[in-house]
């Protein structure tokens, strides 16, 4: 889809008048590469349209505060999901309890967490996929495939799988890359190369021609980028037209969204799955607070995006062991701003000269 050598990570903080302060983030996948949010256009919306709407609100109910944003805003989940976020964090924190205790409860105290190898390199890829297995971070492991031509795309996947055998499983994400005729072709392939689930293969308006692959295959077949809220996953549903749907905040506009989309799918006995804009640490650990409180958490997580990047701006980064991310369980969220690094890293402080030329 991208490449990408720097991250902007859009930090929301709701600062309430007993004092307590949210954290919140919106972040995504190479500016406008993935969806149709950028960072400078969530800051943007955020500043201008939502804050004037909720300042002053009661910050103890996030339903009240999102009921109000949604009468206002149309679309633009992205920021929604920050604001949302921040005013859990800021309740959790307010009552001490986790953010999942105010959805309902945590069903599982840890998430499995799979790895996506993207270098396209077969060595580096199967390299990387040992070095993960051999310190317990990861077992699963997606392939980002449909860029290349897909006869080299399928070597590639089938190559790996050999090499890494029973010790892991493999998903692929084609991002929308093939046409509908392309994966009826190659589909067999993967399936016979050993993968477990199949993402986006196809364009994500061709909700009917995801349903035929999806009927037509074994394999399970994930909606990512064509299922985002509840609405969606209820079209899906009807057309059975999805084995999987990845659930994200910043697609369903928050953690609240992600539990009824998740409400829709386990109706319709559709997998879910945990899903990632490659958020930072507060953004992850919003997901993980919301799939930890998901029904079903079939085909686990991605909540991997803190491990891309080579520094942070919280105080501790959650740890993976054993394969699996464990859910916070202090007060709020679990996260602590480190405000150093933030004053480090905010776009703000860099001169313009410094940012074009980090830019070019
Ligand atoms: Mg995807």
């Amino acid at each position: 889809m991208t490449t990408m050598s720097r991250q902007t990570l859009v930090i929301v903080r709701l600062r309430c008048d007993d004092g307590i302060e949210g954290l919140g983030e919106a972040t995504t996948i190479g500016g406008l590469a993935y969806g149709d949010q950028s960072p400078e256009s969530i800051k943007l919306t955020l500043d201008q349209y939502i804050s004037p709407l909720v300042i002053g609100m009661n910050a103890g109910s996030a339903n009240a505060v999102m009921a109000r944003v949604e009468q206002s805003v149309q679309g633009n989940t992205l920021a929604k999901s920050a604001l949302e976020t921040a005013v859990l964090d800021a309740q959790g924190k307010r009552l001490g309890v986790p953010v999942h205790a105010l959805l309902g409860g945590a069903l599982r105290t840890s998430l499995p967490v799979l790895w996506t190898l993207a270098s396209g390199d077969t060595a580096r890829d199967i390299a990387e996929a040992n070095e993960m297995l051999e310190i317990r971070r990861h077992k699963v492991f997606k392939l980002k495939i449909g860029k290349r031509d897909a006869r080299d795309d399928i070597a590639h996947v089938a190559a790996v799988k050999s090499a890494l055998g029973d010790r892991a499983e493999l998903t692929v994400d084609i991002n929308q890359a093939w046409s509908e005729v392309h994966a009826r072709r190659y589909i067999p392939e993967l399936e016979a190369a050993g993968v477990i689930l199949i993402e986006q293969p196809i364009a994500r308006d061709n909700r009917r021609g995801l349903a035929r692959l999806a009927q037509r295959f074994d394999v399970p077949i994930m909606a990512d980028e064509a299922v985002h809220g509840p609405v969606d996953a209820f079209d899906y549903a009807q057309d059975q037209a999805a084995d999987v749907i990845a659930l994200k905040i910043a697609k369903s506009g928050g953690l609240l969204g992600v539990l009824r989309t998740a409400a829709v799918a386990d109706a319709a006995g559709i997998g879910c799955y945990g899903g990632t804009l490659l958020e930072g640490s507060i953004g992850s650990m919003a997901s993980a607070h919301a799939f930890a409180a998901c029904k079903q958490l079939e085909w686990g997580t991605e909540l991997f995006g803190p491990l891309l990047l080579k520094d942070d701006i919280v105080v501790e980064r959650a740890s993976i062991s054993n394969f699996e991310l464990a859910v916070p369980a202090a007060p709020g969220l679990g996260v602590t701003l480190d405000e150093d690094k933030l004053a480090f890293y905010r776009r703000d402080r860099i001169s313009r000269t410094n940012l074009a030329a980090t830019e070019v």
